[in-house]
C-alpha cells in the first residue's frame, strides 16, 4: 500500500504507481485536483474532475503543445485524447486505422458537455484547410445547447438530450459531420420542478428580442407564460440571456438555416408558450369541456403563431374525432384529457423543432466528399449523466438505463475483452474482477420480461393504469436483488443502479410511454400556412438516428390522412431501439474513454468532498481500471498486423508477415514488457508512442 504522503505521479499517470488502494487514489487525484491539475491518466483512460470555474489549460499555445501523434511525455490533457483519436484516425501509431469514437461518462454536472466542446474544439486545431466547415461545426454546440439544455437542480447547463457527434475526414481535412440524437427530455417544455427551469431558448429569446419582434411573434409580458413558471430573472442574468440570444441568432446564420426557417421558428415556440396558457372549464350542460373565458385570448394567439384556424385548433383540444365506415364520430374529452391533449401538443411541437434542427444541421454539414478516397470518422458521445433527484419518472429511467449501457460498454471493453484475450492465447494471467451489471441490463431490457418490455405490454391495454403496472413489476421482480418494492404509500418501485439506488414514481409511466398525439392534429398542422409547422408535420421529416422518430409514425392506408390516427412504437421501445444503434456504432470504433468525476455536489470550485468522490470512483470501477491497465496489456494486435504496419523497422525487403518477423523487428528495438500470445503480440499502452518514435527516426534519417 502506498500512503498519501509518498504518492508520486511522474507523468500524472495513475497506472505507473506500484500498488495503490482507494483511499490513496483518492488522495492523488485530490492532490493534483488541488493543484489545479484536473486530469489525470490511467493508462489511456482520462478522468478529468470538474474544476467549476475557468482555468488557462485551454489557449492556443496549449493546443500547439498537444498537435503531434506522441502526448505521452505530455501531462494529461483532455486535449491529448482529442490527438490520440485524431492520429489514430490516421492511421498513425500502429493497429489498423478504422473509426475512432471517443466516450465521455459522468453523473449530471460532472463535465462531459464542457469535454466534448474541448475535444472539438482541438480536432478542429488538428484538422487541416476547411476553415468554414471547422467554424460551422464549433457553432453547432451552441444551437444544441440553446435548445436541448436547460438549468437543473445538478447542473446550471444540463444537456436533457443525448447527442453522438461523427466528425468525417478525408485524409486530414474534415468534410462533414453528422449529429444524432437521443431522447430529448420533452416533458420539460410543459413542466419543471422547484429548482429548475425550461430549456434555454424561451429565456433567451424573452431577453434578446426588441420590443417590436416580442409584438410580431405576439410575445407578451415573460412572467404571464405558465409553461416557464413565471419565474424570471435579475439584470445581470437578462444581459447573459441577451448575450447568448444574439449568438445563437449569428450561430444559426452562420451554420446555414434561412432567416424565414429563424422567423417560423420563433413563431411557434411563441406558440407553444401561449398554448400552455389555455385552460378548460367543465361545460355544465353536456359534461364536455369548453376553453375558460379567460384564455380565449391565449387560444387565439397560439393559433395564430402556428399559423392555423382558431376553432380547428380548438376541436382539437376538446375532442377526438374519427371515421368509422365514413361515417364521422366526435367524442368530447374530459377536462384532464384536454389539459393532456394541450401538453402533448406543446411537447410535441417543441420536440419536433429540435429535431428539424438537428436534421437540418445534418443537411447543412453533410460532406463534400472526393469518391477516390477514404472516408474516415472520430465520433463523440456525450449523453445526459446518471440522475438522481428526489422525484425520478420515465425519463430518469431512460437517462440511467443509457447510462447502464455505457457502463457496460467500458466493462466489456476494458475488462471482459481484454482477459478473454488472455485466456485464449494462453498467457499467464491472474483474474481481476469487477462489477459486472449485466444483471441490471437484463432487469431493465429483457424480452418478454423485463421493464421496458412490461411497460410496453401494459401500454398496450386500454385499462391499465400505473398501479397495474407497479402491481406487474412487483410480481415478476420478486426476490430479484435489484428491484425493490416501494416502501409505503408512494406508487412507484427502486432500482439498484450501477450508480446506486434510484426511486422512481411511476406517475404518469405508462402515458409517457404511450407517447400518443390528439388524433386531428397532425392534419391540422400540416395544413398550417406556416411553412415550417407544415414541414415539421409532414411524415417525410426524417431525423437521423434519433430516438424519437415521431416522423416514422405510420399511416393507415387507405383512410382520410386528416382523421387518420397515428401508429408509433412506444417511448420506450423507440429509446431501447436508438441505443442498440448507438451500441452498435461504438462496439464497431476503437474507443477512447474520458471519465468526468464531479469534486462536489455543490458546483464549488476549489473542494473536494471525498464522500462524493469515493462513490464515482468506485461505481466507475476506477480502481479496478488501474490494476488492469497496470498489470495489462491494452494494445493487442495479430502479428499480421503488426508486422504489416512495422516491418519498415527491418529496413529489408520481403519481410513475411509471421510470428517471427514480429519477434525479429521487437529484438531491433529495445521494447521492454511485451508478450507474445499464440496468434498475437500484448502491448502495454505506451508502446505504441514507442513504436512511433522509432518509425519516426527512420523517416527522418
Ligand atoms: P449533464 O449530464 O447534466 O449534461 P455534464 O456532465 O455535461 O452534465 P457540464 O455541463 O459539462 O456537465 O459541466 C457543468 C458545469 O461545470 C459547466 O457549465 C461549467 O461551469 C463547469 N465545467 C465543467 N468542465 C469544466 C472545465 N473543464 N473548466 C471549467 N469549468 C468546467
Ligand atoms: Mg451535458
Amino acid at each position: 500500500m502506498v500512503s498519501v504522503g509518498e504518492l508520486r505521479l511522474p507523468g500524472g499517470n495513475l497506472a505507473e504507481l506500484p500498488e495503490l488502494d482507494e483511499v490513496a487514489l483518492l488522495a492523488g487525484l485530490q492532490q493534483r485536483f488541488l493543484r489545479q491539475q484536473i486530469y489525470t491518466d490511467i493508462g489511456d483512460i482520462l478522468v478529468a474532475m470538474n474544476p467549476f470555474q475557468p482555468l488557462s489549460l485551454y489557449g492556443r499555445e496549449v493546443s500547439e503543445r498537444y498537435q503531434n501523434y506522441g502526448t505521452g511525455t505530455l501531462p494529461p490533457h483532455i486535449f491529448a485524447v482529442a490527438s490520440r483519436a485524431y492520429h489514430a484516425m490516421l492511421g498513425r501509431g500502429g493497429g489498423s486505422p478504422r473509426g475512432q469514437s471517443i466516450v465521455i461518462s459522468g453523473e449530471s454536472g460532472a463535465g462531459k458537455t464542457e469535454s466534448t466542446k474541448l475535444l472539438l474544439q482541438h480536432i478542429m486545431n488538428l484538422s487541416k484547410g476547411n476553415l468554414q466547415l471547422e467554424q460551422q461545426i464549433l457553432q453547432v454546440n451552441l444551437l444544441l445547447e440553446a435548445f436541448g439544455n436547460a438549468q437543473t437542480v445538478m447542473n446550471d447547463n444540463s444537456s436533457r438530450f443525448g447527442k453522438y457527434i461523427e466528425l468525417h475526414f478525408q485524409k486530414n481535412t474534415v468534410r462533414g459531420a453528422k449529429l444524432s440524437e437521443y431522447l430529448l427530455e420533452k416533458s420539460r417544455v410543459v413542466h419543471q420542478d422547484t429548482g429548475e427551469r425550461n430549456f434555454h431558448i424561451f429565456y433567451y429569446m424573452f431577453a434578446g428580442l426588441s420590443s417590436e419582434e416580442k409584438e410580431m411573434y405576439g410575445l407578451l409580458d415573460p412572467s404571464l407564460y405558465r409553461y416557464i413558471g413565471g419565474q424570471f430573472c435579475t439584470w445581470d442574468v437578462a444581459q447573459r440571456w441577451k448575450h447568448k440570444y444574439q449568438e445563437v441568432c449569428n450561430a444559426l446564420d452562420r451554420v446555414g438555416f434561412q432567416e424565414q426557417e429563424q422567423v417560423d421558428m420563433q413563431a411557434i415556440l411563441a406558440g407553444v408558450l401561449s398554448l400552455g396558457n389555455v385552460t378548460f372549464q367543465p361545460e355544465e350542460s353536456n359534461g364536455s369541456v369548453k376553453v375558460s373565458e379567460a384564455s380565449r385570448g391565449w387560444l387565439k394567439a397560439a393559433a395564430g403563431q402556428f399559423g392555423v384556424q382558431e376553432d380547428e385548433l380548438l376541436k382539437c383540444l376538446i375532442c377526438t374525432t374519427s371515421v368509422t365506415r365514413g361515417e364521422q364520430i366526435q367524442r368530447f374529452h374530459t377536462q384532464h384529457q384536454a389539459q393532456d391533449a394541450r401538453d402533448s401538443i406543446a411537447k410535441e411541437a417543441y420536440s419536433r423543432v429540435f429535431g428539424w434542427i438537428i436534421c437540418k444541421v445534418n443537411e447543412l454539414l453533410a460532406e463534400n466528399v472526393d469518391p477516390e478516397v477514404e472516408l474516415r470518422e472520430i465520433g463523440i458521445l456525450d449523453i445526459f449523466g446518471f440522475e438522481n433527484f428526489a422525484v425520478n419518472s420515465f425519463e430518469q429511467l431512460c437517462i440511467n438505463l443509457a447510462n447502464e449501457q455505457l457502463q457496460h460498454f467500458f466493462n466489456h471493453h476494458i475488462f471482459q475483452l481484454e482477459q478473454a484475450a488472455y485466456k485464449e492465447e494462453e498467457l499467464p494471467w491472474e483474474n481481476i474482477t469487477f462489477s459486472n451489471n449485466e444483471p441490471i441490463l437484463n432487469l431493465l431490457l429483457a424480452k418478454p420480461l423485463g421493464l421496458l418490455s412490461l411497460l410496453d405490454e401494459q401500454s398496450a391495454f386500454p385499462r391499465a393504469t400505473d398501479k397495474t403496472f407497479v402491481d406487474k413489476l412487483n410480481s415478476s421482480f420478486k426476490g430479484n436483488v435489484h428491484f425493490q418494492p416501494s416502501q409505503g404509500r408512494v406508487l412507484g418501485f427502486s432500482i439498484i443502479h450501477y450508480a446506486g439506488k434510484v426511486q422512481y414514481t411511476a406517475g404518469g409511466f405508462l402515458e409517457k410511454n404511450r407517447d400518443t398525439l390528439p388524433a386531428n392534429i397532425r392534419g391540422l398542422f400540416i395544413n398550417s400556412v406556416t411553412p415550417l409547422v407544415t414541414v415539421l408535420f409532414t411524415a417525410t421529416v426524417s431525423r437521423t438516428g434519433t430516438l424519437m422518430p415521431h416522423v416514422k409514425a405510420k399511416v393507415i392506408p387507405g383512410a382520410d390522412e386528416k382523421f387518420n390516427s397515428t401508429r408509433k412504437q412506444s417511448a420506450g421501445a423507440q429509446f431501447r431501439h436508438s441505443l442498440m444503434v448507438l451500441m452498435e456504432r461504438l462496439y464497431s470504433a476503437n474507443p477512447h474513454f474520458v471519465r468526468c468525476i464531479k469534486p462536489n455536489s455543490r458546483k464549488e470550485p476549489g473542494v473536494v468532498d471525498s464522500q462524493v468522490v469515493l462513490l464515482q470512483l468506485r461505481y466507475n470501477g476506477l480502481l479496478e481500471t488501474i490494476h488492469i491497465r497496470r498489470r495489462g496489456f491494452s494494445w493487442r494486435p495479430s502479428f499480421e498486423e503488426f508486422a504489416e504496419r512495422y516491418r519498415i523497422l527491418l529496413v529489408k525487403p520481403d519481410v513475411s508477415l509471421t510470428k517471427e518477423s514480429c519477434l525479429e523487428i521487437l529484438q531491433s528495438t529495445e521494447l521492454a514488457h511485451w508478450m507474445c500470445g499464440k496468434s498475437r503480440l500484448f502491448f502495454k499502452y505506451w508502446h505504441q508512442e514507442q513504436l512511433a518514435k522509432y518509425v519516426e527516426r527512420l523517416e527522418r534519417a
